[in-house]
């Protein structure tokens, strides 16, 4: 299903012209336009060029392309009708996109199905990898990857994101940095990356704040030949009974740490039970290494290979 906003409609170019502008037809225009009636034979650039008229009543150097643009930008931009099958216009990727998120607000019409596992947020229609990061994949291949509720409830700000890897056949990759820790985030599955979400540079912080939509990391397509070897990747009820057993481990774990430090110091909640968002923020440097490499390591997605 493509984006409600994309729109289609016919450009004319005048085959004569030097600079091919399209020009977007009226519908109620071809009535009187010259080019589509026998006035065309006045035209002094048949003449110029050595052109007969047609007898259709068409000028035989017009040339008409049915063309898609997008209703909600405010210059659109007319891109060939097979073209936009294969950008997130045309496909349910459309979901990603900057302006339909803000334009539509889907999540108020169409929410999509969400697991909360111990308060963290898990879409179902999304697969994750054993280093907690998500992939969106739609019926033409095209992909999306971020990262999922978990790290970012763990980080809960970032200072900086850099992407690794931009193009081409790789494992996508990026550096997180967040509370004076560059950490590595590697997608485990090789993919044909389109390219990176560059909005985070100037917003690293959606990376966190709306982890599964406009904080998506990178755009790209599935390999066909990747088809069957999952790398890990869990969906549905395994994907939550993993998440239950990650923050039920991710919390004993934190628990063992504020055990060697004095009480008080991590931001637990007052039953002792889950972890605070953001806890990262009461770790110290060494500490943060430690919970992310034992939870978030690209290893962790390698090792089900
Ligand atoms: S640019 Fe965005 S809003 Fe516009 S048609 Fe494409 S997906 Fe829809």
């Amino acid at each position: 299903m493509g984006c409600p906003f994309l729109k289609e409609t016919r450009t004319r170019n005048c085959r004569a012209m030097p600079a091919r502008r399209g020009i977007v037809c009226e519908a109620t225009a071809a009535a009187t336009d010259k080019c589509l009636t026998a006035a065309h034979a006045t035209c002094p650039v048949l003449a110029e060029r050595n052109v007969s008229p047609s007898p259709t009543g068409r000028c035989p150097l017009l040339d008409e392309t049915l063309v898609q643009y997008c209703a909600a930008a405010q210059t659109p931009k007319y891109i060939p009708f097979s073209q936009s099958q294969i950008t997130r216009c045309g496909s349910s990727a459309h979901r990603y996109c900057e302006m339909y998120l803000s334009l539509a607000r889907p999540s108020l019409d169409r929410p999509d199905a969400v697991a909360n596992i111990d308060g963290i947020d898990l879409p179902e229609r999304l697969s994750y990898t054993p280093n907690h990061l998500w992939l969106d994949v739609e019926e033409d291949g095209m992909c999306h990857i971020g990262v999922d509720g978990l790290l970012a409830s763990v980080l809960a700000q970032v200072d900086r994101v850099h992407f690794i890897t931009v193009r081409g056949t790789c494992r996508p990759s990026a550096v997180i940095s967040a509370h004076g820790v560059d950490w590595p985030v590697t997608f485990p599955k090789t993919v044909l990356l389109e390219r990176p979400n560059l909005y985070l540079r100037a917003d690293p912080g959606r990376l966190l704040r709306d982890c599964y939509r406009t904080g998506w990391l990178f755009e790209g397509w599935e390999l066909p030949a990747d088809n069957g070897r999952d790398a890990g990747l869990m969906r549905g009820a395994r994907a939550a009974a993993w998440m239950r057993a990650e923050v039920q481990r991710l919390n004993e774990r934190v628990h063992r740490l504020a055990g060697t430090r004095h009480a008080g110091v991590f931001a637990l909640a007052g039953d002792g039970g889950s972890l605070a968002p953001g806890f990262a923020s009461a770790l110290s440097r060494d500490e943060i290494l430690e919970v992310l490499h034992e939870f978030f390591s690209p290893q962790r997605g390698w090792m089900h290979e």
